[in-house]
């Protein structure tokens, strides 16, 4: 079986073998992760080095701090205005998608919003040239620009943030579903958040990580325990932090630094990406209508062409029916969407992408 969900996805096999050998009895401590106090020596040490190995993982600067907490990436949409609009009260947001629109009305809530360009909607998903950007003028007043650079429902992903940097705001990205899918240059972001249960591990557990300058800007009603600062003085412990989740995190990020650091991932996220669209591009069935430069390399939406309506919507249906029945998972598209998406995270191995391509074929040889 392959799961090709968005979130909660796949999990690398390793990783949840060596969860079932410990579950019961933790490395011979006679009890369970999920059952140890987070304040033992034995779960401070997972919790530091998963702090500690996805601070290597991705190359993080002394500059930046990290943040392990709850709620996931929807309770950031309302802690990032909470938690940098109490000096300042705009900010700008690029909306290429349905989650950097969900932000946006969100932040809506908290400050002054003002969107750089709102490309939800439109035919072909693509980001807008920098020449019809609405880059606010008066920036001494805004606290930042938010993007989400990997849209997980559209399939839209931004490799090069070039023309964001020229607005001349700190940038606070949404990478929930393509962190740690490549090397990045943190010091290109005042913020970075992204739940767990994507490319990292498990639901429960959200990351951000925050420049230091970004501190101390919070509205003053921001609860103590989302304050990110609050969280930062606490390395993460403020109140009970998400233990399992933790200790799951922890091992996918050695597992990563055993597949080659996330330039080996890399190379196999591109070469999977690379197939599935080559072949969904040579197809007569199917069909990508995301602009092939913002193509994401882990969430791939596709539809069948549309031939005769009925037909059509029947199609959808058989083709995730029988997909399900050749051991092929989660392949129904967000219903704002319609249609397909295979969601191929790290953990996704390349003889899972052969599956699907070898199924899509033998469907299109009976339905084209
Ligand atoms: C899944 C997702 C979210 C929502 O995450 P939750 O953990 O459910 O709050 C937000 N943004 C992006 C880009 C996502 O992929």
């Amino acid at each position: 079986m392959y799961n090709f969900s968005a979130g909660p996805s796949t999990l690398p096999k390793t990783v949840l073998q060596q969860v079932q050998k410990e579950l019961i009895d933790f490395e011979g401590s006679g009890c369970s992760v999920m059952e140890i106090s987070h304040r033992s020596t034995i779960f401070e040490k997972i919790h530091n080095d998963a702090l500690n190995n996805l601070r290597q993982l991705l190359n993080i600067p002394k500059t930046h701090h990290i943040v392990f907490m709850q709620g996931g990436a929807i309770t950031q949409n309302a802690l990032v205005p909470m938690n940098l609009l109490g000096v300042k009260n705009n900010a700008c947001y690029a909306i290429n998608g349905i989650w950097s629109a969900k932000s946006a009305l969100e932040a809506s809530r908290y400050g002054h919003i003002h969107h750089l360009f709102n490309n939800k909607d439109k035919d072909i998903a693509t980001i807008p040239n920098l020449k019809d950007w609405n880059i606010p003028h008066n920036l001494n007043s805004y606290a930042y620009l938010h993007i989400c650079s990997n849209e997980t429902i559209d399939g839209i992903e931004i490799f090069d943030i070039q023309n964001f940097k020229q607005v001349n705001l700190p940038i606070v990205a949404d990478m929930s579903s393509h962190i740690l899918s490549r090397p990045i240059n943190v010091s290109d972001y005042a913020v970075i958040y992204a739940g767990a249960q994507k490319n990292i591990g498990i639901a429960g557990l959200t990351i951000a990580i925050v420049h230091e300058d970004m501190l101390n800007q919070a509205m003053t009603h921001c609860p103590t325990a989302l304050n990110w600062q609050a969280i930062i003085n606490a390395n993460s412990m403020y109140n009970t932090p998400p233990t399992f989740a933790i200790y799951m995190a922890g091992l996918v990020f050695k597992w990563l630094q055993q597949e080659g650091g996330l330039t080996n991932i890399e190379i196999q996220n591109k070469h999977k990406a690379e197939k599935l669209y080559s072949y969904i591009d040579s197809s007569n069935l199917y069909i990508n209508s995301v602009d092939k430069v913002y193509r994401s390399r882990m969430n791939v939406p596709f539809k069948i062409k549309n031939t005769n309506e009925n037909e059509h919507e029947n199609l959808n249906a058989l083709f995730l029916e029988q997909a399900q029945q050749y051991g092929l998972l989660g392949l129904k598209g967000h219903k704002s969407m319609g249609g397909m998406r295979a969601s191929i995270y790290n953990a996704m191995p390349l003889e899972g992408i052969d599956a699907l391509i070898n199924f899509m074929k033998s469907f299109e040889n009976q339905y084209a």
